[in-house]
């Protein structure tokens, strides 16, 4: 193997790692951009606590007393 392909292989692997971490974090953010927007907001009766959860529930536990809640609506 000549020291021209060695440094042409290198580059490419280096690259393509460079991409690689590149593609991974921006999946990343997407994934935080996305859960970020979706959450719901509850507002618990019981404390009137405010807290966030995940989009996909119906009803949240309140973190503070541990009482049931529905979304609150806007
Ligand atoms: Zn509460």
């Amino acid at each position: 193997m000549s020291p021209e392909t060695l440094i042409t292989c290198w580059t490419l692997g280096l690259l393509s790692a460079v991409a690689a971490i590149a593609f991974r974090s921006e999946l990343r953010r997407r994934r935080v951009d996305r859960e970020v927007s979706e959450d719901r907001i509850f507002r618990c009766v019981n404390c009137n606590l405010v807290y966030t959860d995940d989009a996909g529930v119906d009803r949240s536990r309140c973190p503070a007393c541990g009482r049931t809640n529905v979304p609150f609506e806007f």
